[in-house]
């Protein structure tokens, strides 16, 4: 508690920003690509704090929010299969899909569950012996080893009804993606709960080709607010490079033991995201040795995917070329309550931030 409350601190706080006043010679763009930071910087109005030279967007960081619809219509035509429970985390059973969303369809009949660990994907496994057992894995480098580790247990307990789906995605390679594209973003807040499993290192080829500043943050205030006076140092100085304010939980490496796990059952893929569409290798498939568990070659499926939402702009909100505030659905049609899009859904998503936090 008392060591929270160090990095909430009004004083210290209040000088960090002096401090990036007096820094800021230049307009700027910095984005943020973790959803824990969108919420962060919405909950304490850090943007309304800053000079106004400082532009922040958010990128695509929400795990639930880059998902694509095609990945959704799988699940969803996996969850209608009979004798199936499928298996996801919290928020992704609310995305709509082409034809529904998971929760829809678990009203219609569907074995759809919310699990809060894959462990429990396994308990749910072997109690279920003459079901299959489908796992809908999302999210970063900071949710892989979970599947990872499952998939290995499932092995070692020989656990034959198990299999998975992966939208699984690297960041690294979505930001390159976006700089590809001519976005203009001068520097990125680096995220955290990514950096914390796979170490700052994997953002230095990124940060060595374009040249561009990145500072892995904290969560809290004062460490968003260091992580932006960070950045514009870099950018007055015209440096780059990968720096690491939230030192106190990320190194370099990262967690040697997660990394080792997550590369021997899965390798690089092309991975689809909401509003950027395939990136090279920015996504983990299973490895040859581990097909025994992967769904869609032991369980074939249809899947009819049609277009996205009309008039929801996630896609653009995803890449930062717009805000929330400029869809025209915000706050009237699609609220929290009765979202259209992934980003209203998801509570990291920006439109929920944006929805939630008055802005
Ligand atoms: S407010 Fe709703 S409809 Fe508009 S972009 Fe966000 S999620 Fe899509």
């Amino acid at each position: 508690m008392i060591f929270t409350e160090g990095f909430r601190d009004i004083g210290l706080a209040k000088k960090l920003l002096e401090q990036i006043r007096r820094t800021t010679k230049h307009a700027v763009r910095i984005m943020e690509v973790c959803g824990g930071h969108t919420m962060a910087i919405r909950k304490s109005g850090i943007q309304t704090l800053l000079p106004g030279e400082i532009e922040l967007l958010s990128g695509p960081g929400c795990p639930v929010c880059v998902t694509d619809q095609r990945f959704i219509d799988l699940a969803v035509a996996y969850a209608c299969l009979p004798e199936t429970i499928l298996l996801t985390y919290g928020d992704l059973i609310r995305v709509p899909g082409s034809a529904g969303s998971l929760d829809e369809a678990k009203a219609s009949g569907a074995d759809v569950r919310i699990i809060q660990s894959t462990f429990q994907a396994l308990e749910i496994a072997k109690d279920n012996p003459g079901r299959n057992i489908i796992f809908a894995g999302i999210g970063f480098e900071t949710t892989i080893p979970g599947t990872a580790v499952a998939v290995l247990e499932a092995r070692k307990a020989d656990i034959r009804n198990f299999f998975i789906i992966s939208a699984h995605k690297t960041m690294p390679e979505a930001m390159g993606a976006l700089i590809e594209e001519g976005i203009p973003i001068d520097g990125y807040i680096g995220p955290g709960h990514v950096s914390t499993i796979a170490g700052s290192r994997i953002f230095n080829p990124l940060a060595d080709t374009y040249r561009i500043p990145i500072v892995i943050s904290g969560f809290e205030p004062v460490d968003l607010l260091q992580s932006i006076w960070m950045l514009i140092k870099m950018l007055e100085e015209k440096r780059y490079g990968v720096e690491i304010q939230y030192s106190r939980l990320v190194s370099r490496e990262g967690n040697l033991k997660a990394r080792q796990m997550v590369d021997e059952v899965f390798e690089p893929c092309t991975q689809y995201w909401r509003g950027i569409g395939p990136i090279p290798g920015s996504g983990l498939r299973l490895r040859k040795e581990f097909s025994d568990f992967d769904a869609e070659k032991h369980i074939p499926v249809e899947v009819k995917s049609g277009p996205e939402p009309k008039a929801c702009i996630c896609g653009l909100i995803l890449k930062g070329l717009k805000k929330p505030t400029d869809c025209p659905l915000f706050k009237r049609k699609c609220t929290p309550t009765y979202p259209v899009g992934a980003c209203m859904v998801s509570s990291e998503g920006a439109c929920s931030a944006y929805y939630h936090y008055n802005s």
